[in-house]
């Protein structure tokens, strides 16, 4: 610590009373305390490229582009490219996808889910067991280790969720439904990775696995789950449609999957113009125009394809022996159900559709931070508004505690307010607030722009506490 302050000192030499004085009366200091409590956008690893005049080896790559939430993901240094469908995902994306992760585990706790992490890593012998070690073919990503022992890294985890159940010893009918899930690395070797965290090869995904007593039991838990998916798209505002679809490579008897209208989106559905049935047009003849449910017409959108439920029956408890004890004391085969939801695809769709062409926006609830502050630049004519903007931050702060966490200070003062106006664009602040000219009015009014509607107000500093305290935190 003293050798930190040391260095510190030779940085700030002016602070160094200032610490003395700190510790000898641990009393308010301005200097020390007030700078360091507010955050400040100036300290914040945004990559390179927000940072001036980087834009242009960023430009070499902008070629590979293929989509809005890929190009505006780029641009605002939330994603760096690591290898050909793998990603770093940088701060201010990992900011939005905690706050996901907890919409996420809010959602699947209500249904009774107990969240688990199993490995990556999985043996090749449950893979072989159930079949899929061929049948996934060059998607599976394997290796072997030192012994010679072949593993793959996990895109989904049927076999091992289930030979977890199984190796338990045999469960009691009470003890169901049991529903565990996980939000993990997954892995899939995409022939082409395209749309950067929407088709990659290396992604996060929140998987649930069900065990019923009996079908019509896991009929219910499935339709339970797909009611929590619905919640969570809606808290996020997110317009989606519930699709049938196909059971593909993991199996079962029924399916659903959950979409995001979308022009890139590389699903197609038929949607009734009538009611809410859709399909995937997997699933349907070429020339079926008509709504299986009601008879009215059926019309083509294209999806993004965000979560994926399916009904899985015996077909995996029967492979591994995953059984209960019946309330007759007889041993029975768990009934299973599997559901996924694309949780980086979720971040990467949700800007896809919601974001205009230069400016991201991210569903309000899951915003990496709510609220960007903006004083005037330094020498400008409207400087002494920079007090009354900071001290706007720190009511804000003080007044919308769930906020705290959630603001951020332009510090770049150097800058005019039009440049970083448009840099914060590329970040996704749901609210900015710009200290200007009418701040030294009587009384002060500060500039508000609501990035999500485009709305733009002038308002005092009361309203604005109103305003921001009607935002709900994640
Ligand atoms: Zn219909």
């Amino acid at each position: 610590m003293d050798a930190l302050l040391r260095r510190w000192r030779i940085f700030f030499p002016d602070a160094t009373n200032c610490i003395n004085l700190c510790r000898k009366q641990q009393q308010h200091c301005r200097f020390y305390h007030e700078k360091k409590k507010r955050l400040l956008l100036s300290q914040h690893f945004l990559s390179m490229n927000l940072r001036e005049d980087k834009l242009v080896s960023q430009e070499t790559k902008m070629g590979e582009m293929t989509c809005k939430s890929q190009r505006l993901m780029l641009l605002g240094g939330l994603i760096c490219p690591a290898s050909p469908g793998c990603y770093h995902y940088m701060p201010y994306t990992v900011r939005a996808m905690e706050k996901l992760i907890k919409v996420i585990d809010r959602e699947m706790q209500v249904i009774g889910g107990h969240k688990v992490n199993m490995p990556t890593l999985c043996s090749a012998k449950l893979w072989r067991a159930s079949g899929r070690w061929e049948l996934m073919g060059k998607e599976l990503l394997r290796l072997a280790d030192r012994h010679g022992q072949e593993y793959c890294l996990g895109p989904t985890h049927e076999e091992a969720i289930t030979d977890l159940i199984a190796s338990q010893g045999l469960l009691s009918y009470r003890e169901l439904p049991l529903l565990l899930y996980q939000i993990t690395r997954k892995f899939r070797d995409e022939p082409k990775p395209r749309f950067g965290l929407l088709r990659g090869r290396e992604f996060y995904m929140k998987d649930m696995y069900s065990f019923d007593i009996s079908e019509e039991a896991a009929y219910n838990t499935y339709a339970l789950v797909c009611s929590a998916y619905c919640n969570i798209f809606n808290s996020l505002n997110l317009r989606f449609v519930k699709v049938q679809a196909a059971t593909g490579s993991i199996g079962g008897t029924m399916s659903h999957e959950f979409q995001l209208p979308a022009d890139i989106g590389e699903d197609k559905l038929m949607t009734c113009t009538n009611c809410d049935f859709s399909v995937n047009v997997e699933l349907i003849n070429a020339d079926q125009r008509c709504c299986s449910v009601c008879k009215g017409e059926l019309v083509e959108t294209k999806g993004i394809e965000v979560g994926h439920t399916f009904f899985l029956g015996t077909k995996y408890s029967s492979v591994f022996n995953a059984t209960f004890q019946t309330s007759q004391g007889k041993p029975a085969l768990a009934e299973m159900g599997c559901y996924g939801l694309g949780v980086t695809r979720i971040l990467a769709a949700s800007i896809e559709v919601l974001s205009t062409e230069d400016a991201i926006r991210w569903p309000s609830l899951i915003a990496p931070y709510q609220v960007c502050f903006i004083p005037p630049k330094k020498g400008s004519k409207e400087e002494e508004a920079t007090v009354l903007l900071e001290g706007l931050y720190d009511c804000v702060a003080e007044a919308v505690p769930q906020l705290k966490e959630d603001i951020v200070l332009d510090d770049r003062i150097h800058l005019t307010i039009g440049k970083r106006l448009k840099d914060v664009k590329k970040l996704g602040y749901p609210y900015v607030i710009i200290g200007g000219k009418a701040a030294l009015d009587d009384p002060s009014l500060f500039e508000v722009w609501n990035q999500n509607t485009g709305e733009n107000l002038f308002l005092t500093r009361e309203a604005i506490i109103d305003l921001l305290s009607k935002v709900p935190a994640c």
